[in-house]
């Protein structure tokens, strides 16, 4: 087994940057969430655009 050495460069975004909507390409200075309560820990959340109501991301937040 070879493993590849991949290296990323990670940097932080420019102060004021603002993230695109991968679908509609609206600017997201806003997001909407969505959150579906499991209990008083354990969340699951939806993100979706404003403009095109498209889901950008799906995840359990909690605080444990
Ligand atoms: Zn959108």
């Amino acid at each position: 087994m070879s493993k590849k050495n991949i290296s990323i460069n990670l940097e932080e975004a420019p102060e004021g940057t603002i993230p695109r909507c991968p679908f509609c390409k609206e600017k997201l200075d806003t997001i909407w969430t969505k959150k579906k309560g499991l209990g008083v820990l354990e969340q699951n959340q939806i993100i979706m655009c404003p403009s095109c109501e498209s889901l950008l991301g799906y995840g359990v937040f909690g605080s444990r």
